[in-house]
């Protein structure tokens, strides 16, 4: 049996990461890039970190996240099948032909992800099996599966992790990657936004005749609304929003009974449609912690935000945070500091705050107004739609939000105060 590592100095990391998902892998790789030394609890067996299954997630990856795995060294694992292009993308309210728009500038070319317009669709279980081949033979990072981070105190110089098996962990830095539901934050008392939406999200694929020219659409019906998301081939990864009950039944019909529901919600848009996966519900719930940094601790990934699906920036800012925690660290290296101090702690707060604020505040309100189907909202998106067409300062914050800007970017003139104090702090 392993001694517990709190008895071998030798065996002591500079930072543990509780969490191995796509951004407990990212902060991992970043961290022994900068020359730390990584311990890794995650929960899972490493059988399912090595060859994860299918879990109906497509993720939209901003180019700034593409160069970031390309940087992590995952990219390289990620076969160029496994890429869809992200060339257009249409923005529908229920019946309404007032449609917001983006289009690759001319010329750009469709295929490839370097040459799409708002970035490339990769499955989340082949990013998550790049990610640990990437990291999880590096010199620096060791992997402990099958366990749990129980629970964590930060004091003095030393940041202290018990494990579910009764082993312990001593290190100078934890940071918590720990899903959106995260334990370690609620133990650490950091308050946090919760929103549960009355909706769950159904995932999968479909096979169907159309070409979708790899548009990305995302449709506001009444209800309910629906992202269609193009994967090459004449595949659709068909994100659909309903009330759970509507999400379970979906979910539990006949192969043909369901596609006989997708092809009447689809009214003809991709022509006769085929299951092409398995199907996969996620209950819609949103979180925002009020501080990403305690005594020793950060958070990061979903723990820290835990973003609406929407505008698909969830893994975007998990690598966001990666590299940020990445280039705090170098800095604190560089000039002597203790990796592990509230000044260090509170750089990487700061600036995991400034990008990650203004996307959840943006995409909060696109959501409240776009979920809302009392007659008034209707008239308001549908005039969103029709102004965002002609106006650019509209066009341009959303299109930044797509981007994985910060919408601000978009507007001009700056965004007014009043708008500014709706977003999160
Ligand atoms: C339908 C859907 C579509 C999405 N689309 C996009 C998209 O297009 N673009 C995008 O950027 N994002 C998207 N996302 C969001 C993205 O999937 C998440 O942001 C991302 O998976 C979060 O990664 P994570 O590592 O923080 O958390 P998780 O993936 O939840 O991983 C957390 C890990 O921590 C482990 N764990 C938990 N507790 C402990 C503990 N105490 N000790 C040890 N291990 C522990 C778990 O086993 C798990 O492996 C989407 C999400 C959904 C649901």
């Amino acid at each position: 049996m392993d001694k517990p590592a709190a008895e071998n100095a030798a065996e002591q990391s500079d930072v543990i990461v509780a969490g191995a998902g796509p951004a407990g892998l990212s902060l991992a790789g970043a961290l022994a890039g900068c020359g730390l030394k990584v311990t890794v609890v995650e929960r899972q067996g490493e059988a399912a970190l090595a060859d994860p299954a299918f879990d109906g997630r497509e993720i939209a990856l901003t180019h700034p996240s593409i160069d970031e795995l390309g940087r992590l060294g995952a990219w390289q694992f990620i076969d160029e099948g496994d890429v869809s292009a992200l060339a257009h993308a249409h923005v529908m309210n229920g019946r309404s032909p007032a449609l917001l728009q983006f289009d690759p500038p001319a010329g750009m070319p469709v295929t490839g992800a370097a040459g799409s317009a708002l970035g490339a669709l990769v499955p989340n279980h082949v990013i998550r099996r790049a990610l640990y081949r990437a990291v999880a033979g590096l010199p620096g990072v060791r992997l402990l599966t099958g366990r749990s981070v129980a629970s964590v105190e930060g004091s003095g110089d030393a940041a202290t992790a018990h494990l579910d098996d009764g082993s312990v962990l001593v290190s100078r830095l934890v940071v918590a990657a720990d899903t959106r539901f995260s334990k370690l934050r609620e133990q650490q008392g950091i308050k946090t936004e919760i929103t549960r939406y009355p909706s769950t999200i159904l995932v999968c694929r479909l096979a169907h005749e159309a070409d979708h020219g790899h548009v990305a659409t995302e449709w506001f019906r009444y209800g309910e609304t629906m992202a269609l998301l193009p994967v090459n081939g004449r595949i659709t990864s068909i994100v659909l929003t309903v009330k759970p009950d509507e999400a379970e039944r979906l979910k539990g019909l006949e192969e043909s009974a369901f596609e006989a529901e997708m092809a009447r919600r689809l009214g003809g848009k991709l022509g006769a449609v085929k299951l092409a996966s398995t199907r996969h519900t996620y209950p819609l719930v949103t979180t925002f912690a009020r501080h990403f940094a305690a005594p020793r601790f950060l958070l990061a990934g979903d723990a820290a935000v835990g973003m609406h699906p929407m505008t698909a920036h969830g893994f975007n800012l998990g690598l966001s945070a990666a590299r940020i925690l990445g280039s705090v660290m170098t800095t604190a290296l560089a000039k002597g500091e203790d990796i592990g101090a509230p000044p260090v702690l509170k750089r990487y707060e700061n600036r995991l705050r400034l990008e990650a604020a203004p996307l959840y505040g943006a995409t909060r309100l696109i959501a409240a107004l776009y979920t809302n189907d009392s007659a008034p909202a209707r008239v308001a998106r549908h005039a969103v739609l029709r102004l965002g067409q002609v106006l650019s300062p509209v066009r341009g914050a959303v299109s930044a939000t797509l981007m994985g800007r910060s919408p601000l970017d978009g507007l001009a003139p700056p965004v007014p105060g009043p708008l500014k104090r709706l977003l999160p702090r």
